[in-house]
């Protein structure tokens, strides 16, 4: 039924239907958490062989001994194996520590203190970046956390307005850069067309020193057979003459262990010396024995992708289950769209203008905790009122589609309220 064609006394009895439905649903006291874009246990199981590798006697690779300093790029057998996937050259891919999100902060704040190896220290400046929204809190916390303002910019599904980037970063010096999660895009699952990639890497901005924030979180992450491969930034970015212009990154925290994976970094020869330079004077040296455990794990880029099977399998009957019940109970009632993800970790739902809040209580009224609304966006501001993020890896199955429910029936409930006035 369309509920938004509904005249107003046509909408009593939903209203009543919805709200006993309502009850029942919280007299079925759940402790149900959809809000958490973390590996459930059985994802982080198939990585259990780490726990007993590299082994107590395997310490060396190549002529590295593993459990000295030294080394600050990173294992080379490892960056040899998540080269191709990242499209990063052996040599402009640094193997880090375990955190992907640390190495941006990092960036960050050498950007800040000491300016990017084609500018000066950004502290002092008034400096902005661009965030395509939806998009993750962390980013956006981020840059709040320094004092840089977030310029929102819409988020479509090959992503973001590439009209409206154009035009900011021409005029305004004060943008310096821009956060890109170019494929399976949290939360909604967006993949930057060639199209994007290439405007990017090629527009021309204002501010000399502007970088483009190219996190690869889910560049492996498929949930069909259709693994999706996206343009290389930094062969377009060198070809357009902008080969400072994108910190690419990345890391092994869904794929194995997520609080002790493996940060990628990766960019032109310069970024790179220019990071490692600054980290020389906090490390002498990244977790190399983590490196070689993964190594040993992963084999080689073969073993890589049939590992990320593997995952898929456990997640992607997850999210067929959000999908089927948003499609059954959601489709063609007119309060709600939601993505159709192809990889990542999320599904974004957009419900009735105005509602998502209201949803998000009513669904914690209920023992269903989602994430809050408004917190894809800067300062957790949805104008609209509308955007909710649901993360099905970390439950089981079961837990999904009762969480699932329970969400349906609060969409429709916010709605029919707010169309009734
Ligand atoms: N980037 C994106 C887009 C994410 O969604 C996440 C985690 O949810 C991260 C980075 C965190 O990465 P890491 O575990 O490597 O710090």
């Amino acid at each position: 039924m369309e509920l938004t064609k509904l005249d107003a006394d046509e909408l009593p009895a939903p209203l009543a239907d919805l709200r006993k439905a309502y009850d029942e649903l919280k007299a079925q006291n759940l402790s149900l958490d959809l809000t958490r874009g973390k590996p459930a246990a059985e994802q982080l199981d198939l990585s259990n062989e780490l726990l007993c590798l590299p082994g107590k006697d395997v310490f060396k690779a190549g002529g590295t001994d593993t459990r000295n300093y030294g080394g600050l790029a990173g294992l080379p057998e490892l960056r040899e194996i998540f080269s191709g996937p990242l499209g990063v050259p052996v040599p402009q891919l640094l193997a880090l520590g375990n955190s992907s999100l640390a190495v941006m902060h990092e960036t960050i704040v050498f950007a800040l203190l000491k300016g990017p190896v084609d500018g000066e220290p950004w502290v002092g400046q008034q400096i902005k970046f661009l965030c395509p929204v939806p998009g993750y809190d962390r980013h956006f916390s981020l840059l709040k956390q320094f004092g840089i303002e977030a310029v929102p910019v819409p988020l479509h599904e090959d992503g973001p307005d590439m009209d409206v980037v154009e035009r900011l970063v021409a005029e305004d010096a004060s943008i310096k850069g821009i956060w890109c999660v170019p494929k399976y895009a949290n939360p909604t699952g967006a993949v930057y067309s060639e199209d994007t990639v290439r405007r990017l890497a090629s527009m021309p901005t204002a501010a000399k020193d502007f970088r483009l924030f190219w996190d690869n979180a889910y560049a492996l992450h498929h949930l069909t057979e259709d693994a999706v491969e996206i343009a290389n930034v930094l062969e377009l970015a060198t070809a357009a003459g902008n080969p400072n212009r994108p910190f690419v990154f990345a890391s092994s925290s869904k794929i194995t262990h997520a609080g002790s994976g493996v940060a990628f970094f990766g960019g032109s020869p310069e970024n790179v010396a220019w990071l490692t330079k600054n980290q020389s004077f906090g490390t002498i040296g990244p977790d190399k024995v983590n490196h070689l455990r993964h190594v040993a794990f992963l084999k080689d880029t073969e073993g890589l992708l049939a590992h990320m099977d593997k995952q898929r399998a456990v997640i992607a009957p997850k999210f067929e289950m959000v999908l089927y019940m948003l499609e059954k109970r959601l489709g063609g009632t007119g309060v709600a769209q939601w993505s159709k993800p192809k990889g990542g970790y999320f599904i974004s739902l957009d419900v009735l203008e105005g509602t998502a809040k209201r949803v998000v209580q009513l669904a914690k009224e209920a023992g269903i905790v989602l994430t809050p609304a408004g917190a894809t966006f800067p300062h957790g501001d949805d104008p609209r009122d509308r955007n909710i993020r649901l993360a099905p890896t970390f439950p089981d199955i079961r837990e999904v589609a009762l969480a699932t429910e329970g969400v349906v029936t609060c969409v429709l409930l916010a709605a029919v309220e707010k169309l009734s006035g």
